[in-house]
């Protein structure tokens, strides 16, 4: 089936809804949002503890603190213009949110609620300060929520459970897409003068992630099979608080409202690490702390994992500013966290690397930053690059609404201006052919087996700690898992509603952006944010305060470099 619209945006969390809004409010611009899951089902909706912005409802804040501790916190290879305007127009963006009826949580005045977190600090590194406005611990869910509406009400076409499988470029342009109905397995070609990749990230590569079943980083690989080189791709956060053994994310809104770390001597070791912002130092840091806590023997009774305390704040502020946190531990714990403590270790949560863009959203396609004309990205799934080495807390959220905006705004003006490239015949063919050979394949390999091989191999190898030895490991076994995958067999033979069938596509694409991960691991041999490399564990500005990518070429994987802007900070030695 054949389809046309102006824009076309794939994903509906809250990068693809924002950037939805702003076509659709656009006269005249014809726009469909097209999504594997419905819309609110998006990881957005899972984003408990907050987006960032100086609003200084509480305290004194400015954006220009918020840039720099952005800055500071991705360990100096953030793009420092892109920071400045994530962190300055973060502040008209929350009043949006609010404007369009985001149900904040409110400070006795009525103003919006702000409270602290990892590596936000006041006056350039001081102490902590209250950055992060939030709808008690769901505010993931009432941005997604809050965007939905706003886009019915305007009228966005959606199509909702539809499996992107393809993009299409022809001349140099970007014109169209190859997606599957989930509902009855038929395949749909979309032609557009413009399209936005907002599919999210990808911590379904681990084993242990705080990441839904569905981030399979599908648009990242489906760009990269189609040429477009990949940024920053061995730089991926693991979160401190994850729930020990099954990676479900305790926000770090915990340790912003008091919370602790305690060792087997019920010790607080950030003492010894951090000394100023203790528990709230950035993720990076607080994930590698645990690591060492638990190599050196203070892990609880010796094994993998530490408490997290929250025993002193009181039922009231856990049951009213955690409620969903006090939820998950009772349910999936049976613990009581007002009283008792929560068993925690490093769970995989964030991409910062991806589909390299410019501040527009517009996609990049080499080391001299080449646009490709008709073609967007945003959100998790792209690298604008504001994140750097490491993203601080609420900063994703942050990212989603600003990026998101300004590539919606960016496409509706392009749209205006452009036509529609000619489609090339049969460019649904490989999709076809794809999807066929799978659905006939009598007998094989199994999908599920290979994506858990992966997914025990980038646990154990390609985490908190790397190794050339460890990276060398890893880049065979994924060799060998791509192999067995090219002989992969399902058993569910129907065209409907075939999960198997989309499973086994995404375990492709978690194979090729694993090894790409290892391919940028291997090339940066130095230590910075959240890549630490035993062999390598000093940071060196002079060989790599670059970004790195990594092409799919007819040859295998070629890395190259890009500089890194430095416009604003000049990189110090990174402390708290
Ligand atoms: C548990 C958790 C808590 C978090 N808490 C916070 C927080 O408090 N603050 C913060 O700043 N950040 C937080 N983050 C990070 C943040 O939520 C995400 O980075 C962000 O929401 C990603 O938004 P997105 O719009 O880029 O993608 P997503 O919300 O992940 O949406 C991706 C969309 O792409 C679609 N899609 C994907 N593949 C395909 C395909 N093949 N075909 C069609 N559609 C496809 C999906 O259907 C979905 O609609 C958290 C993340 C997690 C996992």
């Amino acid at each position: 089936m054949y389809h046309r619209f102006d824009a076309i945006v794939v994903g509906a969390g809250g990068a693809g809804l924002m950037a939805a809004m702003q076509l659709a409010r656009t006269p005249g611009i014809r726009t469909a949002v097209i999504s594997k899951l419905y819309p609110t089902r998006s990881h957005t909706g899972a984003a408990q503890g907050g987006i960032g912005a100086a609003l200084g409802n509480l305290e004194e804040d400015h954006p220009e603190w918020h840039t720099f501790d952005t800055v500071k916190g991705g360990d100096y290879l953030v793009d420092q213009d892109a920071a400045d305007i994530m962190c300055h127009e973060a502040v008209e963006s929350v009043y949006e949110l609010e404007h369009y009826g985001l149900p904040f949580s409110r400070t006795p005045e009525g103003k919006i609620d702000q409270r602290r977190f990892g590596g936000h600090t006041r006056n350039f590194g001081e102490g902590p300060v209250r950055r992060s406005c939030f709808a008690a611990d769901r505010t993931g869910h009432m941005i997604l929520q809050t965007l939905y509406q706003q886009c019915i009400k305007r009228e966005v076409d959606f199509y909702s459970e539809f499996q992107l499988l393809d993009l299409i470029i022809t001349d140099g342009v970007c014109c169209g897409l190859v997606v599957l109905s989930i509902k009855d397995g038929e395949i749909h070609v979309f032609h557009a003068k413009a399209i936005l990749f907002a599919t999210g990230g990808y911590g379904r590569a681990w084993k242990i992630t705080s990441n839904a079943l569905s981030n399979t980083g599908d648009g990242v690989a489906i760009a990269f099979r189609r040429g477009i080189p990949l940024e920053d791709m061995e730089l991926y956060q693991f979160h401190p608080t994850g729930v020990y053994k099954l990676g479900i994310l305790l926000t770090e809104g915990a340790r912003g409202e008091g919370g602790i770390l305690r060792n087997n001597d019920g010790e607080r070791f950030t003492e010894r690490y951090a000394p100023t912002l203790l528990d709230l130092a950035p993720r990076d840091m607080v994930s590698r702390f645990i690591y060492q806590e638990v190599k050196e023997g203070r892990g609880i009774n010796g094994a993998d994992y530490v408490h997290l305390d929250l025993t002193h704040l009181g039922a009231d502020v856990v049951e009213n500013k955690l409620p969903d946190l006090a939820d998950f531990v009772r349910v999936y714990l049976g613990v009581d966290p007002v009283r008792e403590l929560i068993p925690i270790q490093p769970t995989a949560h964030y991409a910062m690397g991806g589909i390299p863009t410019d501040v527009d959203g517009r996609v990049l396609v080499d080391e001299v930053n080449t646009v490709l004309p008709g073609f967007y990205a945003a959100g998790e799934c792209a690298c604008v690059s504001v994140h750097g080495a490491n993203r601080l807390g609420t900063n994703s959220l942050v990212d989603i609404v600003v990026f998101g905006r300004r590539a919606g705004k960016h496409m509706a003006s392009y749209v205006q201006q452009a036509g529609f490239t000619e489609l090339p015949a049969g460019s649904d063919d490989e999709s076809r052919r794809q999807v066929n050979a799978l659905l006939s394949r009598e007998s094989g390999e199994s999908a599920a087996e290979i994506r858990e091989g992966l997914q025990d191999e980038m646990m154990d190898k390609v985490s908190v700690v790397r190794s050339e030895q460890t990276l060398q490991h890893a880049q065979k076994t994924v060799r060998d898992l791509r192999d067995r995958f090219t002989r992969v067999a399902i058993q569910d033979r129907q065209t409907w509603y075939n999960s198997e069938l989309l499973e086994t596509l995404e375990v492709g694409y978690l194979l090729d952006l694993s090894e790409s991960i290892i391919a940028g691991a291997l090339a940066r041999k130095e230590s910075r944010g959240a890549h630490y490399r035993e062999d390598y564990p000093e940071r060196d500005d002079t060989n790599f305060l670059r970004h790195s990518l990594v092409f799919n070429t007819p040859d295998g994987l070629r890395i190259a470099q890009k500089p890194v802007d430095v416009s604003k900070f000049q990189p110090k030695e990174r402390k708290y």
